[in-house]
């Protein structure tokens, strides 16, 4: 005989929006979404100005969902970050970016650096500086061919952070400041971070016209310098843009313009014909 819905259940059902149960279902699915193998890893290429080189690319995860097809980083990482999936997520993504550029280098017999998100619920987890040592010497990923890619909102908390970067440059990696002019970097301690590079959120980058000048962007690649950094531009998608930081001192481009984001499989061939071009 079929048994009765509790009132109760029957009251609370209505009320639970769309968008609760959807997210409830998502962060169900991705409990099992790493060990069935849902997801995976692209890479978007990034070229070095001065050299015209394509010597880094950031790895970016998507997730091919069984029955929703792909779902964007944008839409799982905060329900990951929410219910603590983040870590194992997190560390099967560094596994996988040190793994596959490592293969990558051997494919094409170059040297290639992997740039990494991180998300502050991994940073802080206990043990979050061995996990990196202890992939870095599983894969036998050199560790200069690693850079971690941290956010603003992450180094607010200056002194629990700071040990903790600090061993991570121990390891011999570098460390990125992403989205970078979106947040609230007490310019103070920026440049105190143990940081190599700063990546300019492509907010400001989409600002750049071909007659403007773009201040944001002039500001942050001059402080770079200054503070002896790397910069980065993100986003970029026109020849404008382009032209606009071929003549400012940005040393790193990545952007639709050059290339999306594009499989493991498709990596070695792109990236061989983006350095012939
Ligand atoms: P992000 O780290 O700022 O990554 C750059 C995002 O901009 C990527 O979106 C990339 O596909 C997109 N993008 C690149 N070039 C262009 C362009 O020319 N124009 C436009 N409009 N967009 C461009 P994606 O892959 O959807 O990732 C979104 C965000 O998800 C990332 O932003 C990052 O914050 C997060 N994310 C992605 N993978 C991971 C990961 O493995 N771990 C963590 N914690 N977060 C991740
Ligand atoms: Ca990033
Ligand atoms: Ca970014
Ligand atoms: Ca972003």
């Amino acid at each position: 005989e079929a048994r009765k819905i509790p009132e109760h259940f029957a009251y609370y059902r209505p009320s639970m929006s769309q968008e609760r149960a959807e997210k409830i279902t998502l962060e169900n699915d991705l409990y099992t979404a790493i060990q069935d193998n849902q997801l995976v890893l692209h890479y978007q290429p990034q070229l070095e100005l001065k050299t015209n080189e394509m010597i880094s690319m950031e790895a970016l995860v998507r997730w091919k969902h069984p029955e929703k097809g792909w779902i964007t980083p944008l839409d799982f990482i905060p329900i990951a970050e929410e219910s603590g999936l983040i870590v194992p997520i997190g560390k099967w993504v560094l596994e996988t970016a040190c793994r596959q550029t490592k293969e990558l280098q051997e494919l094409i017999g170059q040297p290639v650096r992997v740039a990494v998100n991180l998300s502050i619920r991994q940073l802080f987890h206990e043990n979050f500086v061995q996990v990196v040592r202890d992939i870095l010497k599983e894969t036998e990923l050199p560790p200069e061919y690693l850079q971690l890619e941290i956010t603003e909102s992450m180094t607010m908390d200056t002194s629990y952070m700071m040990p903790i970067l600090n061993q991570l440059k121990e390891t011999g990696v570098t460390i990125a400041m992403d989205d970078f002019g979106k947040g609230y970097s007490s310019l103070s301690y920026l440049k105190d971070l143990p940081i190599d590079c700063l990546k300019i959120d492509r907010e400001f980058v989409r600002n750049i016209e071909q007659t403007n000048s773009e201040p944001i962007v002039d500001l942050i690649i001059s402080m770079s310098k200054h503070l002896n950094l790397k910069v980065v531009a993100e986003g970029v998608e026109t020849m404008e843009q382009l032209e606009y930081l071929l003549n400012s001192e940005c040393d790193t481009i990545q952007g639709y313009l050059i290339s999306k984001p594009i499989p493991f499989c498709n990596i070695a061939k792109n990236l061989k014909r983006l350095r012939e071009e």
